[in-house]
């Protein structure tokens, strides 16, 4: 038996210092939770999707011609996939809790444009649209609120479970378990980009989340359904590039410097679908942004960063490709941000069901704000009774399959899951690849087995990734038809 130590209590925890962790630790308080922890695993407001976002909110608008504008186009980008009940909650509430924001003096800047501007009507943003400035005033409001303690560099690792209610969460600290009871948990643990060798994700996000709630029990849903994003540049610098920049001037074009996207079967050209865009640029080599339509004075003030690169490395080519960006899938959404273990709650990446077969662009940060919101404030109500104790029972419960530790280095394993998964599991997969991806991540999960590891952040972290790949591989070998970003060719 591994050593454990108890940490002292907590109301409630929260899981995530992204921003849907954030809102939901603020929420709570002022709820009237007298103490919230907030672990985690990155830095809190340096960590997570969340700070290298472009901090774009998009929503449906507070009038009754637009708001059915957007129900429709959110609705048609999920094929059918989302749950309507909750997509319905979202458009209706999402400009009411982004309005509320407005209180509290933070660096967004909303911008609402004459009615029938189309799709970027209203959106709110930081100035530049870089997600860390928002982020970083969060957590100022967290370190300013004396009843939130934060634990950075924390890793929640298995829920404790008694009575069938949350009674705490394993959590591991440098090289220690601890256990840390709660009366209530949220869950906002973000997504699992680096399944993926080609990703945009930071590389905390591992798919912990969906790893824990399946370890208890819980289902996940949609997870053959991954975003691949078309707009990052990787050579010669790193940099996402915001897709109104297509409407000034800039295009892509391939190795033979031909304007691909420039046919009959894309008549909105780079600016299809994310999707859309990503399959084509899959299908070709060497692709680059061309920004020699595109105003100076345009980039310098909407794309900074764009503009310097451009500045720095005149003669380079600006090497794009697609990558892979955020999950649609994981732990079925409810509007009260409930699950089906009493007492957790999720909300942000982590969960599932809003979004369906495809997320519109814009709509993951709003969702962050209105049902962080929420599982802070149904998280309270829950968190006034008390859990039982988290008994010697339930911590060995969990830790019933980690290894004896040892000298195994992890990092072959995981380079192996990431290149597989790229090549067989991402922006277009046939039934033999899938097949073949999945014996090959059960080969690793063999090799995964049987090993002593000298580092149980390495260990954790294999065990959530392997975890999460098969499920989307499995889900997407499951269904055969193409349906939003799950493509099939045969
Ligand atoms: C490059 C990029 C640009 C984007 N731009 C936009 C945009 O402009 N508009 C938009 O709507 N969406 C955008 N998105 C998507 C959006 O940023 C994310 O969906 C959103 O930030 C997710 O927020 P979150 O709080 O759920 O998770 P995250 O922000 O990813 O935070 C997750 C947190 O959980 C922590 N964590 C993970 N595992 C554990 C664990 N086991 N224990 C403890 N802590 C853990 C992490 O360290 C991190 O602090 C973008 C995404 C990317 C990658």
């Amino acid at each position: 038996m591994k050593r454990v130590i108890d940490a002292p209590s907590s109301s409630l925890l929260v899981i995530g210092g992204g921003l849907a962790g954030m809102y939901a630790a603020l929420s709570a308080r002022k709820a009237g939770v007298p103490d919230v922890t907030l672990l985690s695993k990155g830095r809190a407001g340096g960590s997570g999707n969340s700070v290298v976002a472009m901090s774009v909110h998009r929503f449906a608008p507070d009038a009754p011609g637009l708001r059915e504008e957007y129900r429709l186009r959110f609705r048609a980008s999920s094929a059918g996939i989302q749950d309507p009940e909750i997509a319905d909650f979202f458009v209706e509430h999402a400009a009411g809790a982004m309005e509320a924001l407005k209180s509290c003096d933070l660096p967004l800047h909303y911008r609402t444009l004459p009615e029938g501007a189309g799709q970027y009507d209203y959106l709110a943003c930081c100035d530049p649209k870089q997600g860390r400035i928002l982020t970083q005033a969060l957590r100022s409001r967290i370190d300013a609120d004396s009843g939130i303690r934060v634990l950075d560099g924390v890793t929640a690792c298995d829920f404790l479970v008694e009575h069938n209610r949350i009674a705490g969460v394993l959590a591991l600290c440098g090289e220690e378990f601890q256990v840390f009871p709660a009366n209530a948990v949220v869950l906002a643990c973000g997504g699992a980009g680096n399944i993926y060798a080609a990703t945009s994700n930071t590389s905390d996000l591992t798919g912990d989340g969906y790893c824990m709630a399946a370890r208890c029990g819980l289902p996940l849903r949609d997870m053959e359904f991954v975003q691949f994003y078309p707009y990052r540049i990787y050579a010669p610098r790193r940099a996402d590039i915001f897709p109104d920049i297509f409407e000034h001037g800039a295009v892509f074009r391939n190795a033979r410097g031909i304007r691909f996207m420039d046919t009959p079967q894309y008549p909105k050209k780079e600016l299809e679908n994310r999707d859309v865009v990503a399959r084509a640029m899959f299908r070709e080599e060497g692709v680059h942004l061309d920004l020699t339509g595109c105003s100076m004075e345009y980039l310098e003030r909407e794309c900074p960063n764009i503009a310097r690169m451009h500045r720095d490395f005149p003669d380079q080519p600006l090497l794009v490709r697609p990558v892979a960006h955020f999950f649609m899938g994981g732990i079925p959404l409810r509007q009260d941000c409930s699950t089906d273990l009493a007492g957790l709650y999720v909300c942000g990446e982590v969960t599932g069901g809003l979004h369906g077969a495809n997320r519109l662009a814009g709509s993951a940060l709003t969702e962050t704000v209105l049902f962080g919101g929420i599982a802070g404030r149904e998280a309270a109500r829950f968190a006034a009774s008390p859990a039982p104790a988290c008994s010697a029972q339930a911590v060995a419960r969990v830790m019933d399959d980690y290894p004896v530790s040892g000298t195994d280095d992890l990092t072959g394993l995981k380079r192996r899951l990431r290149q597989v998964m790229w090549e067989h599991v991402s922006v277009i997969r046939t039934r033999s690849g899938l097949e073949q991806a999945l014996q090959e991540l059960a080969s690793i999960q063999a090799e995964f087995s049987a090993c002593h590891p000298a580092d149980w952040k390495a260990w954790l972290q294999l065990r959530n990734l392997l975890f999460t790949a098969e499920a989307v591989a499995r889900a997407a070998l499951q269904r055969p038809e193409s349906l939003g970003a799950h493509y099939r060719i045969n």
